[in-house]
């Protein structure tokens, strides 16, 4: 069977990683140059397997209001007479419930354990150079009563195989010395030793590097594809510059884009963006260098060491479509940045703002499209892809070749 895969993103990159070793041929397309050159380009850089909760939680609704009229807030929001955002809100606002918001949790921990193994194996097999570091996810809380509010979570998630451990402030600075310079801000936090951190780009560039060795692939980049070509309810072809180019199946993962994409089709996918930014600080000499993970609750900041630099990466911006950095929301993500970290020269940074394709629930979507008998999906991972994409790439390879998946498929199949 011949799979053409849109989109060479983490996502993509993954899904047609598995679709190759399924045995099947595969066609990877993407229009640009080179591969990761969205959203999967210089992303937060946390493999977060235990952080899976999603965006929409009862707590969220409180706190709406203080996030959405304080403009330090990491959540900005800008309506629109846009009726795809309206129902996208209504929907998150619908999955902000305690019941719901523990069936996914558990649900995307199947998910994202199945990652974490799935790059076990790859690695052992494949040695890819991407800066992974296992050294774990250290989660600071200044807010004494934010912490005292986790710690039931870290207690029902351990049941669901997650190892985390809450700790004192004095424990904290002995984990990640670094953080010295606001020891006497924070309450405490939480140690997850089983998360890591690397670079998404370097990770698909590996990728891209294994695929273009295998027989049954082919990688088709600077190919924009401008629509899908239907006919009695099945895909036949993609429609690019270069001319049409069929396939047997067709698999969409074209992060945001996939909504353009299906649109014509009938297909309504519910997927919003929620841009984000990027700061890739160069180490110098004098700077400080965290060992860990660092992830700054209250402000919602992650800290990613990757090698002689920091990555640094935070903010949701709602009702804005693209990857266009906001000066203003730079500048607020310095100040924080210097408010914990007074002694890292942020003047070389390197800015980056990217759109996680997100579901109102959180989970990704993935599994064949609604009438179309060799249309499939693989969109929606939002903040987590990277986290997420061999899970998901695995699970999608395995629904397409009719093979046993590893872990239960409904939970992410389209609605
Ligand atoms: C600020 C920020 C921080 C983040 N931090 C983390 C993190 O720490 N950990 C984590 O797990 N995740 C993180 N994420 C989320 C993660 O980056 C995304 O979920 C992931 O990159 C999505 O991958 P993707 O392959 O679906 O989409 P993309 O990477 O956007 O790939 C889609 C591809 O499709 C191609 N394409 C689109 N349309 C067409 C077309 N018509 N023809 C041909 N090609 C097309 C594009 O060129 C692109 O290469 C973060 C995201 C942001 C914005």
């Amino acid at each position: 069977m011949h799979v053409v895969v849109i989109g060479a993103g983490v996502v993509g990159l993954s899904s047609a990683w598995y679709l190759a070793r399924q045995g099947m041929q595969v066609t990877l397309v993407d229009r640009h140059a080179e591969v990761a050159r969205e959203t999967s380009f210089a992303n937060g850089g946390q493999l977060s397997y235990s952080y899976v909760a999603p965006l929409a939680d009862p707590s969220v609704i409180g706190k709406l209001p203080q996030w959405l009229l304080r403009s330090d807030s990491p959540l900005r929001f800008r309506p629109r007479l846009d009726p795809a955002q309206w129902r996208w809100c209504l929907s998150f606002l619908r999955a902000c419930n305690g019941s719901q918001v523990k069936r996914t949790i558990g649900e995307m921990l199947g998910l994202s354990f199945l990652s974490r193994d799935l790059l076990d194996d790859l690695l052992a097999e494949h040695p890819l150079e991407f800066g992974l570091q296992r050294t774990g996810k250290l989660v600071v809380y200044r807010d004494a009563d934010a912490l005292a509010n986790a710690g039931p979570m870290v207690e029902w998630q351990r049941e669901l195989g997650a190892e985390q451990q809450v700790l004192d402030r004095q424990a904290c600075l002995e984990l990640e010395p670094a953080l010295q310079d606001v020891a006497s801000q924070l309450s405490g936090g939480i140690y997850t030793p089983g998360e890591a951190t690397a670079d998404c780009r370097q990770f698909c560039e590996g990728l891209l590097g294994l695929l273009r060795q295998m027989p049954n692939v082919s990688i088709r980049l600077e190919t924009d594809v401008q629509a899908l070509v239907e006919r009695n309810r099945r895909v036949v072809a993609v429609k690019t510059a270069q001319g049409e180019l069929e396939g047997d199946a067709f698999v969409i993962a074209a992060g945001m884009h996939s909504v353009s994409l299906l649109k014509p089709l009938g297909i309504a996918l519910p997927l919003y963006g929620l841009r984000g930014y990027s700061l890739h600080v160069p180490l110098g000499p004098n700077d400080i260098k965290p060992v860990l993970s660092v992830t700054d609750a209250g402000r919602k900041v992650v800290y990613a060491p990757m090698g002689q630099h920091l990555r640094i990466a935070a903010m949701v911006d709602m009702g804005v479509d693209r990857a266009e950095v906001d000066p203003a929301r730079i500048r607020l993500l310095k100040q924080q940045v210097a408010e914990t970290f007074p002694n890292l020269d942020l003047s070389a940074a390197q800015i980056w703002a990217g759109v996680r394709p997100s579901t109102a629930n959180s989970k990704p979507i993935i599994g064949r499209a609604g009438h179309f008998d060799n249309l499939w999906l693989n969109v929606g991972q939002g903040a987590l892809g990277f986290t997420l994409a061999l899970g998901s790439g695995q699970l999608l390879a395995s629904q397409l070749a009719g093979a046993p998946p590893s872990i239960a498929p409904w939970p992410f199949a389209p609605a």
